[in-house]
């Protein structure tokens, strides 16, 4: 295997901190880059030490100078809590993190991968949804400084490829969980999670019935780390679980394996909050040779042993 060296943005979040554990396990040098506004440096304690690893505290929004190979894009807060809190510092997070990354990566002719999400679809009215599919997206809503941030991201991305042959990649986030992820952000299986485990009433926003298609934190990792080292494709790629499950389901499966004596309650549903979500992971399949391996349960029953030991109840 050749040694690179690997900058990370938003690496000491929740996908940034199981990336790079990734990337230092596989023997590569790892600049770790975070401002720490969701992220913390808990989560890449355990790395610290670790002579192929660096941590840099920096905001992506000016500009970086790193002589690295490859640069992962993952500076950006994820829950909409923490991604309207300051919906203006979101979209400058996207649009000028992406710029800088992309300048960056120009000089140094550094790959660069774009953690981009399922939400450029918007709320979808096409399902399950294809890389194909345009979207359905609030220009002005309050998920708009994460969703169209994240669009204006794509498209800089693709113009710095056609216009000066930078080496991107693009992948689709779908919701994913795990250990690691903040016990405050907001995210519904941290949220109910932490209820249960808690005994406080579980909040079901709206009547349940949206959907969502979750995928374990290992397993998209794999698939980050497959794009970015895949030669002759670029993306864009959904990677998820197809796996798909009403949001009153996962509060159901909560309950039953923590154990817990929380009651559902419901709360009203986020404006402009997507009915159902689930991804086309055909091209995944063809292009990565990827697919999820983790089911849900299992995948839940780890992240409930996660917080039972790192909770303070
Ligand atoms: P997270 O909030 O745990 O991690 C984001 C990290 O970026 C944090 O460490 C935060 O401190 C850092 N950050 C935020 N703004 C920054 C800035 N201006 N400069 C430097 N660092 C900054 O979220 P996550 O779940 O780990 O998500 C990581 C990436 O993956 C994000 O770009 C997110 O949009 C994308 N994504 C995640 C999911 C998911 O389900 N987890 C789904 C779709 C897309
Ligand atoms: N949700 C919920 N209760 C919570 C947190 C979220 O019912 O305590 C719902 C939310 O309205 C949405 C779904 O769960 O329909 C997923 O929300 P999350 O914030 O995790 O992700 P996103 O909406 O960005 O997919």
């Amino acid at each position: 295997m050749k040694r690179l060296r690997i900058l990370v943005t938003g690496g000491a979040g929740f996908l940034g901190s199981h990336l790079c554990e990734s990337l230092v396990k596989a023997g590569h040098d790892v600049i770790c880059l975070d401002n720490f506004f969701t992220g913390s440096k808990v989560n890449v304690e355990h790395l610290m030490d670790h002579r192929n690893f660096e941590l840099l505290r920096h905001d992506i929004t000016f500009p970086i100078f790193v002589e690295v190979d490859q640069i992962y894009n993952l500076a950006c807060p994820a829950s909409p809590v923490h991604y309207q809190y300051n919906a203006v510092k979101t979209i400058k997070t996207n649009v000028m993190g992406a710029i800088n990354v992309l300048g960056l990566a120009k000089r140094i002719k550094a790959r660069v991968l774009q953690a981009s999400t399922s939400e450029v679809y918007g709320d979808p009215n096409v399902h399950p949804q294809k890389e194909s599919y345009w979207g359905h997206v609030n220009p002005i809503g309050i998920r708009s400084c994460y969703d169209e941030g994240k669009r204006v991201a794509e498209t800089l991305f693709f113009d710095y490829h056609r216009m000066n042959k930078v080496d991107i990649r693009v992948m689709r986030i779908f919701n994913t969980y795990g250990p690691r992820m903040h016990p405050n952000d907001g995210r519904v299986v941290s949220n109910f999670i932490v209820q249960a485990i808690k005994g406080e009433d579980i909040t079901v926003y709206g009547d349940g019935k949206q959907t969502r298609s979750f995928c374990y934190v290992t397993d998209l990792i794999e698939g980050m780390i497959r794009l970015m080292n895949t030669e002759d494709f670029i993306g864009p790629v959904n990677i998820g679980n197809p796996s798909e499950f009403t949001i009153g389901e996962l509060a159901e499966k909560v309950i039953k394996l923590t154990g817990s004596k929380s009651k559902i309650v419901f709360k009203s549903l986020p404006s402009d909050d997507p009915k159902q979500r689930q991804p086309d992971i055909s091209l995944a399949m063809e292009k990565l040779n990827w697919k999820p391996a983790v089911e849900l349960e299992k995948g839940l029953r780890k992240t409930i042993e996660y917080f039972q030991k790192n909770l303070d109840c």
